[in-house]
């Protein structure tokens, strides 16, 4: 099999292409507003009607005509939010008493705040010296918006800002993408699945004896399948696969079929990282075989033909249809990395989403940093967004086996290869997690 081994960007690049490409798979769904939080838009969000629906006042105060500023104005009423003035136009030297909401009387042309007028009995007068402009505290009718214009685009995350607009076009309900179903592979003979006779450990060290010297907790299949959630996708964690050619190539051929299917371990140079000559049976079309980061250098990226077999999987004519798959080194940080970096654009995409790049910032090193290594190095690192600056410093780690000095961290400081050192106040790059 050729190796593919990429730099950084061009690794990304090609992930992005990919991603540009994919078709949303399943189908759409109808979703309650109130549970609609990080779905994904299949259906733009329209504006109703013209927002705002009226000439909206944004204060409290005084509905009055802008030429009659500076003389003392009669009140010949009142009206509050959710009401309409349906006395006379507004008219020479008159004011109508208006609360923050309230459509804007007729013959009105801006509002006189309360705490800028001097208010007598049944009159008022605006404050010496103040001025009131034509339109001032008054939002006009479709300023926001006007009836039928696209809010919310397809494709767009749902937040509490989406939320809203959608509240406040009446949309009860929306309709969404199908949550990608994705496939978690762990691969290992040192791995052993939490199980309830496992305890709870959040407090103390389990009941000893239950793992073997050489075993450790399967934590990536969790791991990715936490991150896969708040992605957007549908985890299904299957069984663990040994390290035999059979095992992998059962997981494989299981996780096939469904939409994305993400290994962890099995991809490095060890005699039994199998991971990508069984891929290779199922005649995978690889992307890359590796990319020049630290850490997650072995990581695969690709796609395998989806089969339709009856009795097998893998019997039976193409049906046209790709699963995308991801081979992630096994160490939990090199795993988590590379989702951030490659995984979660594809995923994003496939759930739908139109902005699905890995999200970078700019911070200011806290501290020295060593530099010098020839690949991308992403380290768990703090960010501290502080009021006159936001500064990074990578935690202390022991490698991208260290899964607690990773969340320490809640970003990777990115330093780019071939820079000998990295000074305290220097600007970095930062990748959010
Ligand atoms: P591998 O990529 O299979 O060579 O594994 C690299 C390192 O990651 C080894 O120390 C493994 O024990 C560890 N590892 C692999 N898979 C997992 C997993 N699912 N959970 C925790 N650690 C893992
Ligand atoms: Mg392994």
């Amino acid at each position: 099999m050729a190796e593919r081994v990429l730099g950084f960007a061009e690794a990304l690049a090609e992930v992005l292409r990919q991603a540009a490409s994919v078709a949303v798979p399943g189908e759409l769904e109808l979703v309650a507003l109130k549970e609609a939080t990080g779905r994904v838009l299949a259906r733009a969000v329209l504006a109703d009607r013209d927002q705002p629906p009226f000439h909206r006042s944004t204060r409290d105060g005084f509905a009055v005509r802008s030429a009659d500023v500076g003389r003392t104005l009669r009140v010949a009423g009142s009206v509050k939010a959710g009401e309409v003035w349906h006395g006379t136009a507004v008219g020479q030297d008159e004011a109508i008493e208006i609360m923050t909401g309230a459509p804007l009387p007729e013959g009105a042309d801006a509002v006189a705040m309360v705490e800028h007028v001097v208010a007598g009995d049944g009159s008022v007068r605006l404050q010496e010296g103040r001025m009131l402009r034509a339109g001032e505290n008054v939002v006009p009718r479709g300023a926001e918006a006007r009836a039928g214009d696209s809010l919310l685009p397809v494709g767009r995350v749902m937040g509490a800002a989406e939320v809203a607009v959608a509240a406040s076009c009446g949309c009860a309900e929306l309709e969404v993408f199908a949550r990608p179903k994705v496939a978690i592979v762990a691969t290992g003979d040192e791995l052993v699945e939490l199980s309830p006779a496992h305890g709870d450990k959040t407090a103390m060290n389990g009941p000893p004896g239950l793992l073997g010297d050489a075993e450790i907790y399967n934590s990536n299949s969790y791991a990715l399948a936490a991150l896969v959630r708040a992605e957007g996708g549908f985890a299904g964690r299957l069984k663990i696969a040994r390290d035999t050619r059979e095992d992998v190539w059962e997981r494989i051929a299981q996780g096939s079929m469904w939409d994305l299917l993400v290994l962890s371990g099995g991809v490095s140079m060890g005699k039994f990282d199998l991971v990508e000559e069984v891929l290779a049976e199922f005649d995978a079309e690889f992307f890359f075989t590796g990319a020049l980061i630290q850490p997650g250098k072995p990581v695969v990226f690709g796609r395998l033909p989806k089969r339709g077999g009856t009795a097998h999987p893998q019997d039976g004519p193409w049906t046209g249809e790709w699963t995308y798959f991801f081979g992630l080194p096994g160490n939990p940080v090199s795993t988590q990395v590379c989702f951030h970096l490659f995984v979660a654009p594809l995923l994003r995409a496939l759930a739908g989403r139109t902005d699905v790049t890995p999200r970078f910032v700019e911070a200011r090193l806290a501290e020295d940093v060593k530099g010098g290594a020839k690949v991308t190095r992403f380290l768990p690192a703090e960010l501290v967004s502080a009021w006159d600056g936001v500064s990074v410093r990578a935690v202390g780690w022991q490698g991208s086996g260290d899964v607690a000095a990773n969340a320490r961290g809640n970003c990777y400081c990115v330093l780019p290869a071939g820079v000998e050192a990295f000074a305290r106040g220097e600007t970095v790059r930062v990748l959010l997690r």
